[in-house]
């Protein structure tokens, strides 16, 4: 036992410095103080997959690590759509998913926003013309911000969150 922590007290540090990308604190350190002076500091967000591959929800997972951290900036994933200001909408929409979409969506106080995320949820949705799809998303909900990619980084969402912030008064 006292070989093992000789050892490990004498080696050196194993892990790897964090690079820091300074563009995204920039995004970051705006996106704070855009949430604090148009949001009261909390911006609440209903995720709703209607039919994706779930590459886009592994996407906003990362938005929840160490690196991304997205709850320092007041940006918080809720369980229920009555506490949501944002449904953020990922998939194609499809028959069986879009009324419960829609209950989500009615279920959400006002005011409330729509954000569709990922290609799919777009016109460049490669399986657009299968039977199971409901037809576009933006004739069932007012689209406020699409965020486009297959699936997008999750800078991409950020920047994306922080690009449909700026245009709300
Ligand atoms: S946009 Fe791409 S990653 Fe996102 S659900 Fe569709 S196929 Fe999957």
């Amino acid at each position: 036992m006292i070989k093992f922590w000789k050892k490990r007290l004498e080696g050196s540090v194993l892990t790897e410095n964090l690079e820091v990308d300074s563009e995204l604190e920039k995004i970051k350190k705006e996106l704070k103080n855009t949430i604090t002076k148009k949001f009261a500091g909390s911006l609440a967000i209903r995720m709703v997959d209607s039919g994706s591959c779930n590459a886009c929800e592994a996407e906003c997972n990362a938005l929840s690590n160490p690196y991304y951290d997205l709850e320092r900036l007041g940006i918080y994933f809720v369980a229920s759509p009555r506490h949501a200001d944002v449904m953020l909408l990922s998939g194609v929409m499809t028959l069986n998913m879009l009324p419960h979409a829609k209950d989500a969506y009615e279920q959400m106080s006002s005011p409330k926003w729509v954000i569709t995320l990922g290609d799919c949820t777009s016109e460049k949705c490669p399986i657009k013309n299968s039977f199971a799809i409901a037809g576009k998303i933006d004739e069932s909900f007012r689209v406020a911000y699409h965020i486009k990619g297959c699936p997008p980084e999750p800078k991409d969402i950020v920047l994306g969150l922080l690009d449909f912030l700026r245009s709300r008064r």
